[in-house]
């Protein structure tokens, strides 16, 4: 199903519409959520996905609290955060 309006990469001047979210869990201990980094066209994938990473190094978490490295998932509109795909495949291709 297409949605009503294209969503665009998160880059300035981009005008690619964005096919992958990069996002990282984050927990405090009871509420678990992911949390997004950014919306990206292929193109510009591997820089946003390289910043989320040290972005997410650099950030500092509280006690208990868990922020895992950034992953690439494949955006589904419509479907919730949970069930989306993770792809480690073009994660191994930046790191
Ligand atoms: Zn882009």
């Amino acid at each position: 199903m297409m949605p009503p309006y294209p969503i665009y990469c998160y880059t300035k001047g981009c005008v690619r519409p964005a096919v992958y979210k990069i996002a990282a869990r984050w927990s405090d201990g009871i509420t678990e959520e992911l949390k997004t980094y950014a919306l990206s066209c292929p193109e510009c994938l591997a820089t946003w996905f390289r910043g989320s990473r040290s972005k997410q190094a650099a950030c500092r978490r509280a006690r208990g609290e868990i922020l895992e490295p950034p992953g690439i998932y494949d955006m589904e509109r419509g479907k919730r955060d949970r069930v989306l795909r993770r792809r480690t495949d073009l994660e191994a291709q930046f790191v």
